[in-house]
């Protein structure tokens, strides 16, 4: 193996079954992954079962797909390029730009993948605390220097929910000549998407949350022109299935289901946020999931023990004793209202 390798490990959650079966639940409900509990547009399915040439290799291409997703996002259709998951966008990311001893900023706490793809590729993780409500502050600019390569912005951010402002991205922009990497996979469920053009800005989202294509694996990106030569020759050839990339046009193609899913789970949101403010600090979130620190260490297995589960993000950095709990449907946070009401006597 790579001297790396051993130093990254991933510690899944539990699934409904496992939950099931270890506390002998009938009623198990899952808000741990971000999902969109509404699933995808059923034309999206449709699209997907319709599909029956298997045996055929997809169209390296993926030009309806971009062109679909050009139209829903403006952007420019040369520069748009497609992976498996943004997961996968960030891989071969990591394969073009990191060698040993190449710095990644990380504004933590953040999404844990960040940490795994630095440690794997022999890369320097170069953390960074956020500010006040997580937002990221002046103190990155003491991080970045000439070894800097990468700079990992997740906008709204995994774990906390917050967003950044424009400002403070654009600063970052122009102060270095690393490659900042902007994640908005929960884009869908914020206000506003920073609008942000430069010759060192890749920006990366995904089919996985709001248009709940989660299990299919689609992600993309809008790189600078020159880079999308770089991108391809790195990227693993057919990263997407061509029954997921019609599913994936489909699901643009009906975007309206996608719109009805994002009101109701902002609904909910506030809903949740407002219910879990009279027991717990919580933060304001502009995603599809709140984060609170817990008053009790062991939160997360005593909802386990009540049939919901939640994310612990004790082993994300700087977040001991945090929880991040999705949005669900209104039947499932109310189990988990009840559930966390129960434990903290609230
Ligand atoms: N970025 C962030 C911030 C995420 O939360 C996730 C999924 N949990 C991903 C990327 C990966 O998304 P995908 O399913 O597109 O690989």
């Amino acid at each position: 193996m790579r001297k790396c390798v051993e130093l990254s490990k991933y510690i899944p959650g539990k699934s409904i079954e496992e939950v099931k079966r270890e506390y002998g639940l009938e009623k198990v409900v899952k808000l741990a992954s971000n999902e969109n509990p509404y699933g995808p547009s059923p034309k999206a399915i449709e699209a997907f079962r319709s599909y029956s040439d298997l045996h055929i290799y997809p169209n390296p291409d993926y030009r309806e797909l971009r062109e679909k997703i050009s139209e829903y996002t403006g952007w420019d259709v040369e520069r748009i390029v497609v992976g498996a998951g943004i997961d996968g966008i960030l891989e071969t990311l990591f394969k073009i730009l990191i060698d040993e001893g190449d710095e990644v900023i990380i504004p933590i706490p953040s999404f844990p993948y960040y940490h795994i793809l630095t440690r794997l590729s022999c890369g320097k993780e170069v953390i960074v605390r956020r500010g006040k409500n997580y937002q990221i502050d002046e103190s990155i600019f003491e991080a970045i220097n000439k070894k800097t390569k990468l700079i990992l912005i997740c906008n709204p951010n995994n774990p906390t929910g917050n967003a950044e402002k424009a400002e403070i991205i654009e600063e970052i922009v122009q102060s270095t000549d690393g490659i900042v990497f902007i994640d908005e996979a929960y884009v869908e469920f914020s206000d506003f998407a920073v609008d942000m053009d430069a010759e060192n800005v890749v920006i990366a989202r995904t089919f996985s949350k709001a248009f709940g294509l989660a299990n299919l694996r689609i992600g993309y990106a809008l790189l600078p022109k020159w880079f999308v030569s770089p991108f391809k020759a790195a990227m693993t050839p057919f990263p997407i299935s061509t029954p997921a990339a019609r599913a994936a046009e489909a699901a643009i193609d009906d975007i309206e289901w996608m719109r009805k899913c994002v009101e109701k789970i902002k609904a909910e949101r506030e809903r949740l946020y407002r219910e879990l403010k009279r027991c717990v600090e919580v933060t304001p979130s502009k995603a599809n999931f709140l984060f609170f620190e817990s008053p009790v260490e062991n939160l997360a297995e005593e909802l386990l023990k009540r049939g919901v589960i939640v994310r612990d993000c004790s082993n994300f950095a700087g977040c001991k004793n945090h929880i991040r709990v999705t949005v669900g449907k209104p039947e499932e946070n109310d189990m988990f209202l009840q559930a966390l009401k129960e434990v903290l006597e609230c």
